[in-house]
């Protein structure tokens, strides 16, 4: 059985050979054949060079270098399409996701699990992103089909035919977490301690966050829209209510015309419902732009590997 791990890089020079050195420490400890597929995501530090060097060193491994910076998820795609693997673990370089828990993902592998989720507690997160987290689950989870958990992120092993499935899966938008969740198969999650980064940062700003979040919601349903269509409906009623009302005291009472301050509470906050709506509504279309688009996701520059396709073609 061969195992390939999934790493993608964006400007990791500080932690790769610690990374290497433990992962291939533990994978030989194990005693499983592997191989490590390295995606360098555009680094603009010494990455590569280094990657290269690993790659001479070590026939394990392998190595797919975009053309500038795609994002994890495209990082992670093409590590799938490369790995060779019967079962594929993703984990990050940074050596947050501890190289010694991959035993464990396969012990529970071999008891029949498609997919092994190492999920991470929050030890250590800052409050207000532990804060922000335990609400946004919360919100998600009401709005989207799929089921998603805090602390679960992408530190996980994949069979063959779940890895497939998720390649199968083409849309433009990828929202990891959501698509492994959404293929199924036999899933089992165990908890780790959560380990700080020790080198370089995050590259995790609080507007990608926020962006990442948005995309959790819009991509895998539409609900949004729904959400929308019946908040319309409710301020109408509202509205045609209010108008009623306005319209029987002024029979009753005679008309006077207080409530310059209501009308514009009104008119204000109606504007503002109404750009929301149009927002929700241009999302989705902006979404469907980048589909119909049909670009890759990703390109390219430098690579010691073969994608499975062309490995499963005659020469
Ligand atoms: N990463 C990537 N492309 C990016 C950002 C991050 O390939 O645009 C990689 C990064 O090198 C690391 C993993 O994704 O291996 C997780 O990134 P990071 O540690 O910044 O995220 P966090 O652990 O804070 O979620
Ligand atoms: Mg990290």
């Amino acid at each position: 059985m061969l195992i390939s791990l999934v790493v993608p890089c964006f400007n990791e020079e500080e932690i790769l050979e610690r990374f290497h050195e433990r992962v291939t420490d533990e994978m030989s400890r194990l005693g499983h054949a592997f191989e490590v597929v390295y995606i360098d995501d555009g680094s603009a530090d010494r990455t590569l060079p280094l990657i290269q060097e690993l790659a001479t060193a070590d026939a394990r491994v392998r190595y797919v270098s975009f053309s500038r910076n795609f994002g994890k998820e495209a990082a992670m795609l093409a590590g799938l399409q490369h790995a060779e693997g019967d079962t594929v673990v993703l984990m990050d370089a940074d050596l947050q996701h501890p190289p010694e828990l991959v035993g464990r993902m396969l012990q529970e592998h071999a008891r029949g699990y498609d997919q092994v989720i190492a999920r991470r507690t929050r030890a250590g997160d800052r409050v207000t992103r532990t804060v922000t987290a335990r609400a946004y689950y919360w919100l998600i989870n009401r709005l989207v089909d799929v089921e998603l958990v805090d602390g679960v992120g992408d530190f996980r092993l994949l069979s063959r035919r779940a890895a497939d499935a998720v390649l199968s899966l083409t849309e433009y938008n990828r929202f990891s977490k959501g698509l492994f969740a959404w293929v199924g198969f036999p899933t089992t999650t165990f908890s780790y301690e959560n380990a700080v980064r020790e080198q370089g940062r995050s590259a995790w700003t609080f507007g990608k966050l926020l962006n990442y979040g948005l995309d959790g919601l819009l991509s895998f349903n539409n609900k949004p829209l729904r959400a929308a269509l019946y908040l319309g409906l409710l301020l109408t009623s509202v509205a045609l209510a209010y108008a009623a009302w306005i319209v029987g005291v002024a029979l009753v009472r005679g008309v006077d015309t207080p409530g310059y301050v209501t009308l514009l509470v009104v008119v204000t906050a109606l504007a503002g419902v109404q750009m929301v709506l149009a927002g929700v509504v241009g999302e989705y279309v902006g979404r469907i732009y980048y589909e119909v688009k049909r670009r890759p996701h990703f390109l390219v520059k430098a690579t010691n590997a073969r994608t499975r396709e062309a490995a499963a073609e005659p020469e």
